[in-house]
């Protein structure tokens, strides 16, 4: 599959491949495609910043993470080595698996799973070069990951999207919002400081399996201005695209209620949710509710 995205108005081909073969293949492809769409051009992180041309999935690692879907309680106890950390399930979203590496076990032995949050119109640059160190430095230089999805999915790092009409109809069914966020691994190593979430919440409890002094992961960049997701050194490795797609606005989600205890505002450049707060608090006094869609 290609796309034609535009990159300092050059207009280039995208390749998206897939390293396995599902029976769900072209109707994921399809979703993808539209997804890839809504994520707009490439926009350039710096201006030295190399792009590769080929995204690589592999469907075979999709999963939808719910009830009726992929699930556990408490942290995951599958005998897989991912260091100290703990790893919860991330209910309520559908990973899009990328391949990475053959022996992918082997090699990523140790190494701990966590999410970063972005805009939609960052997706490919990142997905296509790698991540940049955070501009906002509250617990030091370095790239600001967690362990926690819930926490990642406040609009303040990952935004909140309207699917357009025509793209609903085709794909997305009664999907009226998407948000994703990016499934990482990082060696425990590169892990510089774990520290208290920043946004506020001190009055709530953000995610019930980790706590709020926790949440923030601060992980060496070791001094580049973009760690390269395929450079074999790279301190962060992206492992799949997290999707969460809502029949409503997701801060109608029971486990948004903290955005309300803590940090939301209008600005749309600090919290792209994708809607006025005042029609959002509107929604939530009149009892509307929202639900996950799952194919
Ligand atoms: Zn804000």
């Amino acid at each position: 599959m290609e796309i034609s995205k535009r990159f300092d108005s050059i207009a280039r081909k995208i390749k998206i491949v897939s390293y396995s073969i599902t029976d769900k293949l072209p109707e994921e492809m399809g979703k993808l495609k539209i997804f890839f769409m809504l994520m707009g051009d490439i926009k350039s992180l710096h201006g030295k910043q190399k792009f590769r041309d080929t995204l690589t999935l592999h469907p075979q690692w999709n999963c939808i993470y719910s009830i009726d879907h992929t699930y556990w309680d408490g942290s995951l106890n599958d005998g897989r080595d991912r260091s100290n950390q703990p790893y919860y399930c991330p209910v309520g979203w559908k990973r899009y698996s990328l391949y990475v590496t053959d022996k992918f076990d082997e090699k990523f032995k140790g190494w701990c799973i966590c999410y970063h949050g972005t805009k939609f119109s960052y997706g490919l640059s990142i997905l296509l070069s790698g991540l940049a160190p955070a501009t906002t430095k509250a617990h030091g230089s370095g790239i600001y990951l967690s362990s926690s999805i819930i926490y990642v999915s406040h609009p303040r790092f990952s935004e909140v999207k309207r699917i357009e009409s025509s793209y609903r109809e085709s794909f997305f069914k009664s999907g009226e919002y998407v948000q994703y966020i990016l499934e990482c691994r990082v060696h425990p190593d590169n892990i510089k400081n774990i520290a208290c979430e920043t946004l506020g919440a001190a009055s709530t409890t953000i995610d019930s399996n980790i706590s709020n002094d926790t949440l923030d992961w601060v992980i060496n960049h070791q001094n580049k201005q973009i760690v390269d997701f395929n450079d074999p050194d790279a301190s962060i490795i992206c492992t799949g695209i997290m999707v969460r797609i809502t029949d409503n606005h997701p801060g109608l989600l029971p486990e948004s209620e903290w955005w309300y205890k803590s940090h939301l505002c209008n600005n749309k450049i600090c919290c792209a949710s994708g809607i006025d707060r005042d029609v959002l608090k509107r929604l939530i006094d009149n009892k509307h509710t929202c639900n996950i869609i799952y194919d």
